[in-house]
Order: structure tokens, then sequence, then C-alpha cells
């Protein structure tokens, strides 16, 4: 057998799609496996160049190529190449051309083999759409977008770079990211994100960010896994929520200055009763030209609970900007505000019944948490019928957390109302505010902690606060993607 009958045979057998070429480019043989894949029958590519089944812009340079072949300038070569099947659509083949010599080391003749890529080819163009698509979509949206690739940030839209306040892409890509978090948050945020490379679920993660002139801004980012450049990635949507916080803030500071103003009366009710008392034992000492010992320990009793009065009155409604975090006993705490609500108990003729255990300090700001109590004491109070009793009970639910419950046997409310608990300005009372609840509930979550209501018509009410003994460095929230 000749050698190029060797081949030949080779070829026919061979399930891969096979031809040879001769020296000039032309077909002497193709197998019906290429036959089947260009979908043209050997007769009609026999004697032909592979001109006929490229497509056009692959032409020239499978011509080219093939010619340093022929002239011995090279030896093998492998191209992935576009095809056209004869009916006219593309298809992709990953080709290699060998050049066989005869016994005399003369080039003879090429041998081409053939693998059909044209799925991985159609999916790879997808997946480049598809990132192209998703790239379109992340560039003009109206959020902060980042895209973090080994701790490093790969990209960034632009309303990234303008809530970072950088001047351009180039001074954000490529730096460590999350290093425009403050250092205190930084680590957990770093943590928490990385642990998303392995988890299918989101995190919402609220920090600061310190952006590249100085300015500081309060920060809710979106973080879930991505597919990027076919590398797993995280992407977080950063929002930038420094407003709403001012005007909660706000909001928080005109609801106080209420809460001060109708506990006013109650406290000038509170400090006129025992000045009352005292004036009476100084007249009767007057008629009488003598001090009784026990009148003057009344008297001195008296005083003292209106100094504590008036001082826990001072302590509310001094105007504090400041929102300080600082270990505190939630029972002086609620003791305080009792103290304070006495007075209008009293003028209802209801009673304050406590149970408060003695349990660890937590973390909290005293004033914002004796805002929510007194809100929340007072609606109880003022929902109670007279002579009746409001339950105020302290106690730890678990190794993280206590619970502060406020109950009250009062009209109770019906479910529709219960569910819009919280919104501003809902109020059924003729001077209510409706700000009360809506304040306390955004307290009691940053605070980190959980408030519930719970009513029964004609029962009572009885709200639920439940506070952890100790302050995380961020908010986590894990919700699905999928
Ligand atoms: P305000 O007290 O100014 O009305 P709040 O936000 O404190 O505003 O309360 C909103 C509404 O919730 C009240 O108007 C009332 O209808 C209802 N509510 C709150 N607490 C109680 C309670 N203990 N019993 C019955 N209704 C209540
Ligand atoms: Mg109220």
């Amino acid at each position: 057998m000749s050698s190029s009958n060797f081949y030949k045979t080779i070829c026919n057998q061979s399930p891969a799609a096979m031809s040879i070429l001769d020296l000039k480019g032309r077909f002497i043989e193709v197998n019906q496996s290429l036959c089947n894949f260009l979908g043209y029958s050997k007769d009609e590519i026999l004697g032909e160049t592979t001109a006929l089944l490229s497509h056009p812009n692959e032409v020239e340079i499978t011509s080219r190529k093939l010619q340093q072949l022929t002239s011995g300038e090279i030896e093998s070569i492998q191209l992935e190449k576009c095809y056209l099947h004869k009916k006219g659509h593309p298809l992709w083949g990953l080709v290699s051309f060998t050049l066989i010599r005869d016994h005399d080391n003369r080039p003879t003749f090429i041998i081409g083999q053939l693998q059909d890529i044209t799925e991985k080819v159609m999916i790879q163009q997808q997946l480049m759409e598809s990132e192209d698509r998703y790239r379109r979509l992340v560039e003009l949206s109206p959020e902060a977008i980042f895209v973090h690739l080994n701790g490093r940030i790969v990209y960034v839209n632009r309303v990234g770079i303008k809530l970072l306040g950088a001047k351009n892409k180039d001074e954000i890509i490529g730096t460590p990211s999350f290093s425009f978090i403050p250092d205190e948050e930084r680590d957990l945020i770093r943590e928490e994100t990385v642990a998303l490379l392995n988890q299918t679920t989101s995190k919402k993660l609220r920090h600061s960010i310190i952006r590249y002139d100085g300015k500081s801004l309060s920060a809710i980012t979106t973080a879930a896994r991505i597919t990027y450049n076919g590398e797993r990635a995280i992407q977080t949507v950063i929002r930038d929520i420094t407003e709403q916080k001012m005007m909660e803030e706000w909001l928080r500071k005109s609801e106080k200055l209420s809460v001060v103003g109708q506990l006013a009366a109650g406290v000038a009710h509170e400090i006129r009763n025992p000045l009352t008392s005292i004036k009476g034992f100084i007249q009767l000492a007057k008629s009488n030209q003598e001090f009784k010992q026990e009148h003057l320990d009344i008297m001195l009793t008296e005083l003292e609970r209106t100094e504590g009065v008036i001082y826990e009155f001072l302590s509310l409604a001094k105007p504090n900007d400041q929102v300080k975090f600082q270990k505190h006993d939630v029972k002086t705490i609620l003791t305080k505000v009792i103290t304070l609500l006495d007075s209008q108990a009293l003028m209802k003729d209801i009673e304050i019944v406590t149970s408060l255990g003695h349990l660890p300090e937590i973390d909290c700001d005293e004033n914002q948490l004796k805002q929510v109590f007194i809100n929340i004491i007072q609606n109880a109070l003022e929902a109670s019928p007279r002579k009746g009793a409001v339950y105020v009970h302290l106690d730890q639910i678990n190794d993280d957390n206590i619970i502060i419950r406020i109950s009250d046997h009062g009209p109770g409310m019906p479910k529709d109302r219960l569910k819009r608990l919280g919104e501003p300005f809902y109020s059924t009372k003729e001077k209510g505010t409706g700000l009360g609840l809506m304040v306390s509930c955004k307290i009691v979550e940053n605070h980190q902690g959980k408030i519930n209501f719970s009513s029964k018509e004609g029962k009572g009410t009885t709200v639920d606060i439940v506070l952890p003994f100790e302050q995380r460095l961020s908010h986590i929230e894990e919700g699905a993607v999928h």
C-alpha cells in the first residue's frame, strides 16, 4: 500500500472528521464524518479548496496558514475555525493540519482533522452576551454596584464612583475590598461577605463609609455571590441611607419633644402635691411655733422625691444629639421612667404593677430606651380604664436577650389596627401624634431588638420588647437569592 493509500484508509475508517489535502490545498480525500458535519457530499468537496467550506472571513487566513505548511516552514497548525454549512449556518471546528513527508523528507500531502466545537463556542458567545448585558444593566443602574474578586474591587459602576466621591474608576479598581469602611467595622463585613462565596443566600449589612473626600456616610449593603468572568465573585449593592437616618433622628427628636410636653403636665402635678403638703406642715409649724421630728422626716422624703422627678424630667428633656451606646441596667431605667409616669397613673387611679428581675446590664442608649418605655407605658395608661392596672415585667429569656413586657386590660385592638401599628401618624386618639410607636419601633430596631404587639379586643394589649445584651457591630440579615 502506498503511503497515500494508507492515509486514505485511515481517513475513511476514522469516526472523527478527517480530510487529506494536496500541496495546493485541494481536497483529495474526505470522510463521511466531515461530509455530515458540513452537509456536502464527498463529490462536491473533492478537488475544491478549503475556501468552499470556510466562513468568508476566514478564507484568507486558512490559505495563508496552509501555504506556510506546504512550503515546509512549519510542520503542523491548529486553528479554531468558523465553517459554513452547505445550508449557510456557521459551524465551529478545532482543526489541525499536519504535513506528511515522504522517505526523502519531501512534503507530500496534508492531513486535516477536525473536532466539532460549535456547541462550546455558542455557549461561550451566549455567556459573553449575557455578561455584556449584565454589564450594561449594572452600568446604568441607579444603585451603586461593586464586584469583588479575591479581596479586591474589580468593577464599580458610575453611581459607585459618585457614592465614594472618587475621581474615576481607576482610583477604585484594584483597591482592597471595603477599604472605604472604617477599621472597626471592616473585618466583620469582610468575613460575612467572604462566607457568601459558598452560599446561595444574600446578606444585608449595615455599616459606615468614609468617602475619598473624608465625608462619612451610613450605608446598607446587599451582598450576593455572582459569576464574574467565569469566577466566583461577590457583588455588593450599596445604598446611602445617611439622609434617611437624619430624617429618622429628626422624627425621634420631635417625638421626644411631644413626649416631654405631655409629661410636663403630669410632672407639674407630681411636684405640686408634695409642695402643698410641705407648705401645710410649715404653716402648721408656724402657728404652733414648733417642728415635729416626724413632720420634718416627711417633708424631707417629699422633697427628695420631687428632686428625683425634676432630675429625671430634665435629663429626658435635655437635647442630646449623640446616640451613645453604653452598659445600663434596664431595671433602673424602667424604675426612673415609672417615677415620671406615676402621677399620670395616679390621676386615673391606675396602679403600675412591676416585676423587675435583676439582670446584667445591656448595651443601649439610655435616653432612647426611656423614650420607648414612656411611649408604651403611656399608651397602656391611656388605654386602661379608671382603677385599672398596667403591668411592667422584666426578665431574661436566654443567654443573649432580655424581655420587657408591658400589658394592660384596656379595650385592645382589632387585627387591622394591630397591623398598622408603627406606621407614622397612625393614631386613633383625638390629640394623638401617631409617632410614639413608629419612633419606638425604630429605636428598638437600632438596638438590634424586636418588638411585638399582641392584643385581644375587650381583653387588653401586651407589648413585648426583646433586646440583646450585646450590640453586634453591624446588622446582618440573610435572604434567599434564588
Ligand atoms: P398615639 O399614642 O399618639 O396615638 P402611638 O404611635 O403611640 O400614637 O399609638 C398609635 C395607636 O396605636 C394609638 O392611637 C392606638 O390606637 C393604638 N395603641 C397603641 N397602644 C395601645 C394599647 N395599649 N391599647 C390599645 N391601643 C393602642
Ligand atoms: Mg402614644
